[in-house]
């Protein structure tokens, strides 16, 4: 009885044992299932564990396949998310409710180069801009404007960037309010809006003063009627007469300077002897140094090459050292020697304007390409100059394909340097410093 007795319960005790081995290894494959997110193996005899665990089994299995539908979808949309926002132009960034950067796409980097790696960064650390971070502020607190435009200033460069903000739901509810921005760089619009407006302002400038002179002496004139002498009379209208011719040729400078910059420039190239083409422009000149002064001399070195036909458009050719001689003229003093020479360099024709006048210093140097740049502008205006010559010399030289740079010893004098390319080749742009080429 006693022996039957521990018998059974030896059994019993065994079996409970070994069903808890089994609950025990069961739970460790859950465990493990939930873990690596693999659907959870069943008991090889299906109801050893109760029914209960099996429906268990299938509840969890369910839920770990349906974990890894959902992963799998978030992590395409994120890719296609990042895919997207890759592949916009405009440049999209956002940061958290402490401005710590959360996303950035390729398009921000193309504005600011120097923001890399920049994700978990504090925004402030990477984009040195008061404007924006008040803007941002603004934004989380609904108060900013649809769209702001920020200036970057970096050294002596500045970006302009149009941004337009908006709060998003958090990512991360721990994250506070989420903001996103868009932004769009518009630094070369506001420099051509910059450089239209200086130029409006000089053409404005540029014409009040020979239009008012005009105004006074036509309104005398009329008013005093027979009252005016007549050698007043005639002064004052010779005076009229050269302020007209004032305005007509800064009209006709700037008429010329805007056809060159448009996309037909109207240039009539033409297989043209290069030297004979100086040789008659300095012809042309020649009276007028000698009666300025200023003796003229031309200087070859080439030979037969210089007379090699190359492609040019005689009429704009003549006007750029036209335009040179004339300014040699103009601005060094009586007496001022002007060496002209022509020379064959490889591929090139290079032909250079030195006088032994004032010079230019070397500050303004880089500047005289520019419309309007004068060194000396009371001087440039009493001697019949636009500011615009060397614009057009300019231009002219760079539709030809050629180069033009000036050299200058204040003191000493200048020399203005162009080529003409043997070949031609229709260049154009802009720009334009102590050189241009
Ligand atoms: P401007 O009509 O005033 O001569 P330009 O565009 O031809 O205009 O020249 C720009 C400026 O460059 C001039 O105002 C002058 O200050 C300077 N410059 C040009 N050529 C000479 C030169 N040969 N000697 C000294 N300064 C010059």
């Amino acid at each position: 009885m006693t022996v039957a007795l521990i018998v059974v319960l030896s059994i019993a005790l065994l079996w409970t044992v070994v069903r808890l081995w089994r609950h025990g290894a069961a739970l460790r494959r859950l465990q493990k299932a939930i873990f690596t997110k693999q659907p959870l193996l069943r008991e090889d005899d299906p109801g050893a564990l109760g029914e209960s665990w099996d429906e268990f089994c299938d509840r969890t299995n369910e839920l770990i396949e349906e974990v890894n539908h959902l992963q799998t979808l978030r992590s395409s949309q994120l890719a296609q998310f990042e895919a997207t926002l890759g592949s916009l132009r405009e440049a999209v960034l956002i940061v958290d409710g402490n401005n710590y950067i959360l996303l950035a796409n390729q398009a921000l980097h193309e504005i600011f180069p120097q923001a890399v790696n920049i994700l978990g960064q504090r925004l402030e650390s990477v984009l040195h801009s008061a404007g924006l971070l008040s803007h941002v502020e603004a934004v989380r607190r609904q108060l900013a404007p649809p769209q702001q435009e920020i200036e970057f200033v970096d050294g002596n460069t500045s970006t302009w960037v149009e941004v337009t903000g908006t709060v998003i739901p958090p990512l991360d509810p721990a994250r506070g309010t989420c903001a996103l921005f868009v932004l769009h760089d518009v630094t070369r619009q506001k420099r051509l809006e910059r450089v239209r407006k200086e130029f409006v302002a000089n053409v404005s400038h540029e014409l009040r003063t020979p239009l008012s002179v005009i105004k006074g002496y036509v309104e005398t004139l009329v008013d005093g009627q027979e009252g005016v002498a007549p050698e007043d009379r005639a002064r004052f209208l010779l005076t009229i007469q050269r302020h007209t011719e004032r305005l007509n040729s800064i009209l006709e400078d700037l008429l010329l300077l805007s056809r060159l910059e448009s996309v037909t420039p109207g240039l009539k190239p033409e297989a043209h002897d290069p030297a004979a083409l100086v040789r008659s422009v300095i012809d042309d000149y020649r009276a007028r140094a000698e009666s300025a002064g200023h003796p003229l001399t031309l200087h070859e070195e080439g030979g037969a090459d210089l007379h090699s036909p190359i492609p040019l458009d005689p009429l704009r050719v003549s006007q750029v050292l036209g335009n040179l001689l004339d300014n040699a003229l103009r601005h060094p003093p009586r007496g001022a020697r002007i060496d002209v020479s022509l020379r064959s360099a490889g591929d090139e024709i290079q032909v250079s304007v030195r006088d032994t006048g004032p010079g230019i210093p070397a500050a303004d140097l880089p500047h005289i390409f520019e419309r309007f740049y004068r060194v000396d502008k009371g001087r440039s205006r009493d001697t019949g100059g636009t500011g615009l010559g060397l614009s057009i010399v300019k231009h002219i030289v760079q539709l030809h394909g050629g180069r033009v740079w000036a050299e200058s010893t204040p003191g000493s004098g200048s020399v203005f340097h162009f080529t003409l390319p043997r070949r031609g080749e229709g260049a154009g742009g802009s720009g334009g410093s102590g050189s241009s080429r």
